[in-house]
């Protein structure tokens, strides 16, 4: 059963990436190739926009390790591409972003991703930032700042989740333009940290989930099968759990593994629990 997939990871970071290990994309793809993996998808995080930047209130040191400086992103795309030139009779290799859904900065984006024009194969909408305590704050960046910066600011978990999943579902419904990205990146990423901050009650939002499944399938969109969920001590569940994945497959939407690797030695990590998963769910439906 297993050879029948196509082993795909579609979601990995290179050294583009200043909050990974620093290694060399080449290195991540040697060892997708070691792994028989067919098909990888580069899916670094784009610049983002200074009218977001200027308001997280971090401090620079964070500022400066989410993503690369716009004057980088051709210098990315062509290590891409020419990867994908030199790997080519290996794995097929598609170069992509993983775009950030920035709730009310959708024309910059938009902006953006038109400056890529046909260049990007394969891509992720993710949302990583809301508005919190001082501005802008990354949702999965410490325990203690979600707790600071995003639970004191909304009043509980729970509204922090509301907010989340409210985000996630304008990013499926908003116009980015002919290159959106097709596949909504860890849907759940807001369970990072639920173990340390855990919402009162746990399915508050199961029914803007499931809306959310709806629009997903509806736009003919597909879902990243994030492990990396799983390995975070706070979380120990995937990006999105089973009875999400249940209903994605319910809804005949496309699901696609994803590592989220920031280092060589996670490309392909936890393939094995997602192909049990998908085994598990499809053959229910059988
Ligand atoms: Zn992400
Ligand atoms: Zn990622």
């Amino acid at each position: 059963m297993a050879g029948q997939m196509d082993k795909r990871d579609g979601h990995t970071h290179t050294h583009f990436c200043y909050h990974g290990s620093g290694d060399h994309a080449e290195l991540y793809v040697q060892n997708a190739i070691a792994q028989g993996f067919r098909t990888y998808s580069i899916t670094e995080h784009p610049p983002l926009p200074e009218a977001l930047t200027s308001r997280i209130p971090n401090g620079q040191a964070l500022i400066d390790e989410l993503a690369m400086p716009m004057k980088r992103l051709g210098e990315y795309l062509d290590m891409a591409e020419s990867l994908r030139e030199q790997y080519k009779d290996s794995i097929r290799l598609m170069a992509g972003l993983e775009v950030d859904y920035i709730p009310g900065m959708e024309q910059w984006t938009k902006g953006m991703l038109d400056e890529c024009a046909g260049r990007l194969e394969d891509s992720l909408l993710s949302v990583h930032y809301l508005p919190g305590k001082g501005g802008w704050r990354c949702v999965d960046y410490t325990a203690e700042d979600f707790k600071e910066g995003l639970v004191d600011y909304y009043g509980s978990a729970e509204r922090v989740y509301e907010a989340y999943y409210e985000a996630v579902e304008q990013s499926i419904d908003a116009d980015l333009g002919l290159y959106k990205p097709k596949r909504v990146g860890h849907l759940t990423l807001i369970h990072k940290f639920k173990d340390a901050a855990a919402p009162a009650d746990p399915d508050c939002c199961n029914d803007a989930i499931l809306r959310i499944l709806d629009k997903v399938q509806a736009k003919g969109m597909e879902l990243d099968v994030n492990l990396a969920g799983l390995y975070q001590p706070a979380c120990r569940e995937v990006y999105p759990p089973e009875w999400i994945l249940r209903e994605a497959v319910k809804r005949g939407i496309p699901l696609v593994y994803g590592s989220d690797s920031h280092n060589p030695g996670h490309v392909g990590r936890g393939y094995d629990v997602y192909e049990q998963l998908m085994h598990k769910l499809h053959g229910e439906r059988a």
